[in-house]
């Protein structure tokens, strides 16, 4: 295999309108660093032209190269499988909108050159995005920080540059649910941050919806941490505690003063709306982990590849097509 230096990895869904000026401004920058690269588009399923607009960018310029899925797999799935073929000695990871500048990357390189192993992108600022989505991010991070034992940087998103080693280690990582930033920072190695203000969306809109946006908090939590499992505890204690001396309450004065039994129809309803309410979410709680040993015990394959451009040649380490 041809020696590359630096794997770009850029998942597409349904971005025909931001698939020119990401591969104008990616090829120049890559271009002026003068070095080997390739740019591994990854097409998560796209419903609109974003899988022919690559097709066609393979066939012009051989340093690009394309997966394409056979279905909507998800940005994680997505990044997973750009590492798993890249054949880069360091990746960068970066949005195909262009909200992270592909004009960090020569000084990532710098950095990881200086000996750092994972260069992860800051975010100073955001801007173009709604108030709620910077709200429920910085709100995220900060929660996923307090339950979590592994140091995953706040404000971090996916755009990095990492070294093949900690690509090799990820690979060592076959679970489904992944939340990759936060596999990074469990695998370890030399990291650091470069800071950067995240622009708009160059076009198009945002294919995170409120739904991928609570899946993805949902796997970063339940991944990391059991902390939940542990608050359903504590409270099923606490609770049934207070309970139990509520019960001594009742049943003595039951016996002291017979005649002060009430009808009590009310606090009879409340406290038993509020004793199922608490059941049916700790059962919410625990279901979540037990849906997500039920999907490793699947054993599916993360992704399913439909076509390879422009690498037919290349072996995923996991999970290949056709056989
Ligand atoms: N993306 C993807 N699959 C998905 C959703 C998003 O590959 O199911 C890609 C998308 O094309 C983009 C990146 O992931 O390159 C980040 O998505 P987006 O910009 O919509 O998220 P936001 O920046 O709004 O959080
Ligand atoms: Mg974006």
């Amino acid at each position: 295999m041809e020696k590359i230096l630096c794997s770009v990895i850029v998942p597409m869904y349904n971005e025909e309108e931001v698939i020119p000026e990401t591969y104008r401004r990616l090829t120049k920058v890559m271009d002026d660093i003068n070095e080997s690269y390739e740019i591994i588009f990854i097409n998560d399923g796209s419903r609109d032209n974003t899988k022919a607009m690559l097709s066609e960018l393979c066939k012009t310029d051989k340093r690009v190269k394309m997966i394409d899925f056979a279905r909507n797999f998800g940005h994680q799935i997505a990044i997973t499988a750009g590492m798993d073929y890249a054949a880069g000695d360091c990746m960068v990871i970066i949005d195909g909108d262009l909200q992270d500048p592909p004009e960090l990357i020569p000084d990532m390189i710098e950095i990881w050159r200086s000996g750092f192993d994972v260069v992860y992108g800051k975010r100073k600022s955001r801007q173009g995005e709604t108030f709620f989505k910077k709200f429920t991010a910085k709100i995220f991070y900060r929660l996923l920080g307090k339950l979590t034992d592994v140091d995953i940087p706040v404000d971090t998103g996916d755009f990095r540059l990492i070294d093949r080693k900690v690509c090799e280690a990820l690979k060592q990582l076959p679970e489904r649910s992944r939340y990759v930033r936060g596999l990074m920072s469990w695998v370890g190695f030399k990291q650091t941050a470069i800071e950067f203000e995240r622009s708009e969306r160059f076009a198009g809109e945002t294919k995170y919806p409120l739904k991928k946006m609570l899946k993805l908090a949902m796997d970063g939590i339940m991944s990391f941490s059991y902390k939940p499992l542990r608050i359903a505890s504590y409270l099923g204690t606490f609770l049934s505690l207070a309970s139990f001396l509520y019960l001594i309450f009742v049943l003595l004065q039951k016996l002291i003063f017979p005649e002060s039994a009430q009808s009590g129809w009310a606090s009879i309803i409340a406290v038993s709306l509020f004793f199922n309410g608490i059941i049916l979410l700790m059962l919410g709680i625990i279901g979540e982990y037990i849906g997500r040993i039920y999907d490793e015990a699947k054993g599916r394959p993360l992704y399913i590849i439909s076509e390879l451009k422009n690498m037919e040649d290349r072996k995923g380490p996991r999970f290949k097509i056709n056989e």
